[in-house]
């Protein structure tokens, strides 16, 4: 599933970028190569290859813009796995895990169904199976409802023993919106204790 998102927001980038650069034309003095060929071959092929002939053009003519541009868009993705490479102490919840009642509750807070990420953002439509921490318990999760999620084997299984992203825990916050009641916290909290 990971790979599968990757993928297309790949190709999201990629067709975004081929849109981008289909909308401005070719630099002076670097005319398309066997331009009429590729438009008799087909519209869209033409369109492309000029797309990303423009592009490269731009880039090669602007190396610090690009440059700037890449080091914006990469600098804190590096901090980020630079940070979660670090070596720390971890304060674990004494309590591994959730009781007969924490699940009961959590179970019917999410209406019985799998609160985790299915395909283009939406919510798993299998019913949920296991109380899991949102927050893993091995990397200081609190056994607490506010780090509870409920969840289907398979999407349980996948989720893995790593620390959700801000943007991935946002995600699951969103759609809590829609079924949570205004008492009720719909963002998860890290912390090892209630309190
Ligand atoms: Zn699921």
């Amino acid at each position: 599933m990971h790979l599968i998102r990757r993928l297309l927001f790949t190709a999201g980038c990629l067709l975004f970028g081929l849109l981008v650069s289909t909308v401005t034309s070719p630099p002076a003095g670097h005319p398309v190569p066997v331009r009429g060929l590729l438009r008799d071959t087909h519209p869209l092929l033409g369109s492309s290859v000029e797309g990303l002939w423009t592009f490269s053009w731009a880039v090669f003519d602007h190396p610090l813009l690009f440059g700037v541009i890449a080091a914006v868009l990469t600098v804190p993705w590096l901090v980020a796995v630079l940070v979660s490479a670090l070596p720390r102490r971890v304060n674990k919840d004494p309590q591994r895990l959730f009781t007969t009642d924490q699940r009961r509750y959590g179970a019917t807070r999410a209406g019985d169904r799998c609160e985790m990420e299915s395909i283009f953002f939406t919510r798993c439509r299998r019913p949920g199976e296991h109380g899991d921490h949102w927050f893993p318990h091995s990397l200081g999760g609190g056994t607490v409802m506010d780090n509870f999620v409920w969840a289907c084997a398979r999407c349980n299984t996948s989720k893995g023993a790593r620390i959700p992203t801000w943007w991935e825990t946002s995600r699951l916050e969103w759609r809590r919106r829609r079924y949570f009641t205004p008492d009720q916290t719909t963002r998860p909290t890290r912390r090892a204790r209630a309190g």
